[in-house]
């Protein structure tokens, strides 16, 4: 068995995935709302902006973007120049 750090709350758990399970819900749904606003905006706005906009905070937003969701997303729907603008400003939130 392998214990995993929860993402959004830090705390151990033993299961599959990012976040464990008490987490799992809110994740998900917050996942789907940033891929939809994706869908509708692009990825050009700063994250700052789309944290704004969909209440979900950076740091998610950030781990959200390292998902392989999102890296099929990127190739097929944005330049490198603008994936370039949010890496730029991803590294500022470190
Ligand atoms: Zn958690």
């Amino acid at each position: 068995m392998e214990l995993n750090r929860c993402s959004r709350c830090g705390n151990f758990y033993i299961a599959e995935g990012n976040v464990c399970p008490k987490c799992s819900a809110k994740d998900d749904y917050e996942f789907s709302s940033f891929q939809s606003y994706v869908e509708e905006n692009g990825l050009t706005n700063s994250l700052n902006i789309i944290s704004n906009e969909t209440g979900i905070s950076v740091k998610n937003l950030n781990r959200f973007l390292g998902y392989e969701e999102f890296q099929a997303y990127q190739k097929e729907n944005n330049n490198p120049q603008e994936l370039k603008n949010v890496t730029g400003k991803f590294e500022n939130y470190k």
